[in-house]
């Protein structure tokens, strides 16, 4: 749950200390190194150990070095699920979650082809999100959220990469991926539910928004949007 990691904590997971300070800047604050990062150490809890304004951390997979205190307050800042995101190069350190409000996601098979995927009938995927209140990670926690288009129907060919997607697509609902709730950027509405930087294809037979088929690069695209946001093959092993 979100509530069960200290903050610290999880800095300290996917970051080792740096004992010679590089010179560099922190891509964070902007400032060198070997200045102390404008952030306070936060006030001691007990047990663990403190980061120190000085204190340079180095991502154990990627690398990347920065204050760690900048670390720490760009990760109290987001949704704070336990799962870090390099700064420099998105490096994504355990299981990053979103905002998605509640709802459900159903699948459907259909005989009929989609344009450009002759040889295969079609996945349907059925987004239901009914109407809410914010919580803490929205924008406006206690304002209500609207849901506009919903339930909203999505289109895949029912093939192996499709298929793919798919799973893909399910793990995302799990990790809260699919949807944020934000301003939509075709209406300007605030606070209603929109899809959250991983494409659907909304339209079946034809291609009036742009989001139908053909589009041969489709299943690539969102593969990469996917993978952009964790979500991965690796997910997929058991
Ligand atoms: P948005 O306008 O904030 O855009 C977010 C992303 O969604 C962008 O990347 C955009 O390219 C993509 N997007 C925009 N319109 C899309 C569409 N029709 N199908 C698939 N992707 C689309 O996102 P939003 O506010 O969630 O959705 C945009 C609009 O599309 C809204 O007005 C929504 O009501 C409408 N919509 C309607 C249905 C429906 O079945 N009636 C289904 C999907 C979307
Ligand atoms: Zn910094
Ligand atoms: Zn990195």
């Amino acid at each position: 749950s979100v509530s069960a990691h200290r903050s610290e904590e999880v800095i300290q997971r996917y970051m080792e200390v740096v004992a010679g300070v590089p010179d560099e800047d922190c891509i964070i604050c902007m400032d060198q190194l070997s200045n102390p990062s404008g952030y306070e150490t936060p006030s001691t809890e007990e047990g663990g150990q403190s980061i120190q304004p000085d204190t340079v951390g180095k991502f154990i997979k990627c690398g990347h070095t920065l204050h760690m205190l900048c670390m720490l307050a760009m990760y109290n800042n987001g949704t704070k699920d336990g799962s870090l995101q390099c700064p420099s190069c998105k490096t994504i350190y355990g299981e990053k979650t979103g905002t998605q409000p509640k709802g459900k996601m159903e699948i459907y098979s259909i005989a009929q082809s989609l344009p450009g995927h002759p040889d295969c009938g079609t996945i349907q995927i059925i987004y239901s999100i009914p109407p809410g209140i914010q919580g803490p990670e929205h924008p406006n926690p206690g304002q209500p959220y609207t849901c506009r288009g919903f339930p909203r129907f999505c289109f895949l060919p029912d093939n192996d990469k499709g298929r793919k997607v798919l799973e893909l697509l399910k793990v995302a609902w799990m990790r809260r991926l699919i949807f944020t709730v934000g301003t939509s950027s075709t209406t300007g509405e605030p606070d209603t539910v929109v899809w959250n930087g991983i494409h659907h294809k909304t339209e079946m037979m034809s291609n009036l928004s742009g989001h139908g088929y053909p589009d041969p690069n489709y299943l690539d695209n969102v593969l990469s949007e996917l993978a952009s946001q964790g979500v991965t093959e690796d997910c997929l092993k058991p």
